[in-house]
């Protein structure tokens, strides 16, 4: 008999065992189901090990996933006026046992700022104080992560490290960018791995400078298959692509979704286009395409001002339950439960307004 079930019975003191022998083998069907045709025989009468019910149930770990959170601009203003942009969601955020996001601004107060492009971010090291406690990992595999150069890029990796949150999709050099952000919990390993396809190619990190990962298919399948071989029980690509303001992934997203999952992955997660773009199952694991904004102002559509966050259960089978909660921004580019009465364009006017044409690969105004 499988060990699952047998340990598992094993907990039951013996005098309970045969009266309640049809609900002990119903309680374990989430973890055992294979076994549930099978009849216990004599092993249900062995001594009771009280723990290994109890690691059973923690064997499923709960994630949580928020897209592009950027914090300079208007939710860097809210910050130092006091506010938490954390505070409305904090019970998604205490539930989790991991909870990551993408940081879509470097956290720095030296660096130069890219004169080639015309939305460069850059926040202020007290907003650290805010993802400390919120955040276990940040993927700073994205357009932006660059726009202060290596010194910002490189300063915010710091300041995330001593804030005890990992930084991943980026390194100190390219074998360091494709590392996967790996957390054990409950025994199993999880790793999340963090790409960036969206212009410029010039952050990504080289043989021996800084910089992100880049979405190179090779290397995704690459990196996938080096971390089940290094006993991840789970593989999450958490991916920057597709085009801006589109509510559908492209032909691109879907093939290298599907390219990923054949390679290994559980499920793959993705942000970036400022709005949500449906999801759906391949060999019945979850994409979700794009998570959208979860703190990001200066945006005059409401599809650009819902995000989603997405709550995903996981065991050593793989994802067992997923959901999706809207948050809705408000004028200070903060999420919110209920959509917010006043248009955040009206409260933002020092911000530049969305380009007329949308933002493409290749336009330079990308956000
Ligand atoms: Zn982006």
């Amino acid at each position: 008999m499988p060990a699952l079930s047998f340990s598992s019975l094993r907990y039951r003191p013996r005098s309970r065992i045969s009266g309640f022998l049809g609900i002990a083998v119903l309680s374990l069907s989430f973890f055992a189901q294979p076994v549930l045709a099978e009849t216990p025989k004599e092993e249900v009468v062995a001594e009771p090990m009280a723990v290994n019910l109890a690691e059973q149930v923690s064997a499923v770990v709960r994630l949580l996933f928020v897209g592009d959170v950027m914090l300079a601009d208007g939710p860097g203003r809210a910050i130092a006026g006091g506010r938490d942009p954390f505070a409305e969601f904090a019970d998604e955020f205490g539930q989790a046992d991991i909870r990551i996001g993408n940081l879509e601004s470097p956290i720095a107060s030296g660096g130069k700022a890219d004169a080639e492009k015309l939305y460069v971010f850059r926040a202020s090291p007290a907003v650290i104080d805010r993802l400390s406690g919120r955040f276990d990992a940040l993927s700073i595999a994205n357009n932006h992560a660059g726009d202060y150069g290596h010194e910002a890029f490189l300063e915010t990796a710091t300041l995330l490290d001593i804030a005890g949150i990992k930084a991943f999709g980026g390194g100190r050099n390219l074998a360091e960018a494709h590392q996967p952000f790996i957390i054990e919990r409950s025994k199993l390993k999880i790793a999340v791995l963090g790409y960036n396809e969206y212009k410029p190619r010039a952050f990504e990190a080289g043989p021996d400078w800084p910089g992100i990962a880049w979405s190179e298919d090779s290397h995704v399948v690459r990196d996938i298959r080096a971390a089940r071989a290094a006993g991840a029980d789970i593989v999450i690509p958490f991916m920057h692509w597709g085009w801006e303001g589109e509510r559908s992934p492209s032909a691109r997203q879907r093939q290298l979704a599907r390219l990923m999952i054949d390679a290994g992955a559980d499920a793959v997660v993705g942000s970036h286009p400022h709005v949500t773009q449906g999801s759906e199952t391949y060999k019945g694991k979850p994409i979700v395409y794009s998570l959208g904004n979860f703190v990001f102002d200066g945006f005059d559509t409401d599809a650009e001002r819902e995000g989603w966050l997405l709550r995903l259960t996981v065991s050593k089978e793989g994802v067992r339950h997923w959901e999706t909660v809207s948050a809705y921004l408000d004028a200070d580019g903060l999420p919110r439960r209920a959509k917010p009465a006043v248009p955040a364009a009206a409260a933002s006017p020092t911000v530049p307004a969305t380009p007329a044409t949308p933002a493409t690969p290749e336009a330079p105004a990308a956000r």
